[in-house]
């Protein structure tokens, strides 16, 4: 059976692996106007800043939109059918991330269900997923 695929950090994004490791979601933020990123920017798309930073973010979120994957085609993504979503969270309008709704049925995954991050062990990396809160 193949293997799920692990992460592959660039110099952009490896701070955002590296608090993930350690059991936080922490996403870039912009230190000149406050603005949060995700994905990760090279300039701060609102002010042009190069001064981003990481910084934690609370872990809850709310279901925005989801699908749900029946056959999956990606290498080691076989089985039983699951939930991707895009995950909003209350720090700023517009800020998602993109993840795995899971401990529940995927059927029973909702728009506007109100869920929280938890981390997934994949080899030497921590993935974000979320679950009913
Ligand atoms: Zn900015």
């Amino acid at each position: 059976m193949t293997a799920k695929p692990q992460p592959q950090p660039t110099p952009l994004t490896e701070p955002y692996w590296a608090a993930a490791s350690q059991g936080k979601l922490s996403l870039q933020r912009c230190t000149a106007c406050a603005v949060w990123h995700h994905f990760p920017v090279p300039r701060c798309t609102s002010c042009g800043s190069d001064a981003l930073t990481f910084e934690p973010v609370s872990g809850h979120g709310t279901v925005e939109t989801f699908t749900i994957v029946h056959r999956s085609f990606a290498p080691g993504f076989t089985g039983a059918p699951y939930a991707m979503a895009w995950i909003a969270l209350p720090e700023q309008a517009g800020l998602r991330v993109f993840a795995n709704v899971t401990d529940c049925l995927p059927e029973t995954v909702t728009i506007g269900m109100k869920v929280t991050v938890w981390f997934e062990q994949r080899g030497d990396f921590a993935l974000p997923n979320f679950r009913p809160a």
